[in-house]
């Protein structure tokens, strides 16, 4: 559903109830993604008659995140994101590792080189 500036910011204040928001524009870390959002990224989505007939929702595909799980991008979540990159590169190299290991066993292998030896004798 397409709402007004004025009127998405009014939906930010009165369902995130946890995190005051200025304007459109603030960022917010969300906890579910890993995404940076804007309030103009929000997503106001239109319910069932209920209560709160609106509500709001992570611009992220397939992301659930609501309102709580929206944080300020203060330095300790920068620094969290930061380490989470890192362990993402990290795990990449992991991965790439354990590829170049296993075309190295692939290759191995493939060779004719049969490691059969006599049973080790032990004493
Ligand atoms: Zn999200």
């Amino acid at each position: 559903m397409t709402v007004s500036d004025e009127e998405k910011l009014d939906v930010l204040r009165r369902l995130d109830q946890f995190r005051q928001w200025q304007s459109l524009d603030q960022k917010r870390y969300c906890l579910v993604c890993g995404e940076m959002i804007t309030g103009r990224d929000v997503q106001v989505i239109e319910t069932a008659p209920s209560e709160e007939p609106l509500r709001l929702a992570c611009p992220t595909e397939h992301c659930q995140a609501m309102p709580i799980e929206w944080v300020l991008p203060t330095d300790d979540v920068l620094i969290k994101i930061a380490m989470v990159e890192a362990e993402r590169g990290w795990f990449r190299l992991v991965q790439q590792a354990g590829r170049a290991i296993q075309s190295c066993q692939r290759r191995s292998k493939g060779s004719k080189i049969s490691r059969r030896r006599s049973k080790p004798t032990r004493g």
